[in-house]
């Protein structure tokens, strides 16, 4: 194994840590998010305060409605009860009868809108419901999903870190630093593979002849004279 072949296999198991990092993390994010469910929470609150308005509503106009009813009752026992005396007396009772009357038809007319009102907001909070108990099941089937892919991920980040430590024991200690600064200062990239015998594989930019042939020595810390990571060549 040469000088910069270690650091590669460092870099390789390193992007593999980070990655499995990046991915767990990512899974504990959607663990923690609760948006789904609160909005499917929020429809069935909501639909369960428009029912008790729509039945208070509907409560209301049949009381009304009664109230009128009775007041038209009461007077005509009076009016032919002939507890009200003198034609204009008679006449203005007759007249308040019918305009209760008419009042209580309307009354009814509202009482039959407020029912199909009624109805319309029985049937959403049902819906609500069942969409509030079908977000339930689909939250709870990607939890354990995401959970067991938590696990094999905690598992398999063993075994990475195992490997590590081995591939670490490889690599030149002088080299360690340099390689660390380099994962920092690069989004955790330090080692680029050489492509094509020629082209540096993380940036793309094509290197020099001298730095082509260096590179393939290995022996030699060789960066890449546009991103400055250390060049590796593959045989
Ligand atoms: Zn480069």
């Amino acid at each position: 194994m040469s000088r910069v072949s270690a650091l590669y296999d460092l870099q390789q198991i390193d992007s593999r840590i980070d990655a499995n990092f990046s991915r767990s993390s990512y899974l504990d994010q959607l663990l923690a998010d609760t948006s789904q469910l609160d909005t499917a929470h929020q429809a069935v609150s909501e639909a369960e305060t428009a029912l008790v308005a729509a039945r208070s509503r509907l409560k209301e106009l049949e009381s009304t409605a009664q109230n009128q009813q009775q007041h038209a009752n009461d007077l005509e026992k009076k009016l032919y009860g002939g507890q009200i005396k003198g034609n204009k007396e008679m006449a203005a009772a007759q007249q308040e009868i019918e305009t209760f009357r008419q009042r209580k038809k309307e009354t009814d007319d509202r009482t039959v809108e407020a029912m199909l009102l009624l109805e319309d907001a029985e049937a959403n909070l049902k819906s609500a419901k069942e969409k509030l108990a079908q977000t339930e099941k689909e939250v709870a089937e990607g939890q354990a999903g995401h959970r067991q892919e938590l696990a094999q991920l905690q598992t398999e980040l063993a075994a990475l870190q195992s490997q590590r430590t081995k591939d670490l024991r490889m690599v030149m200690p002088p080299d360690v630093p340099v390689y660390e600064k380099l994962r920092q200062q690069k989004q955790g990239v330090a080692v680029a593979e050489v492509m094509y015998g020629k082209m540096c594989g993380k940036c793309r930019v094509e290197l020099p002849m001298a730095k082509q042939r260096e590179v393939k020595g290995g022996t030699t810390l060789v960066t890449c004279p546009n991103c400055g990571r250390i060049l590796y060549h593959k045989f």
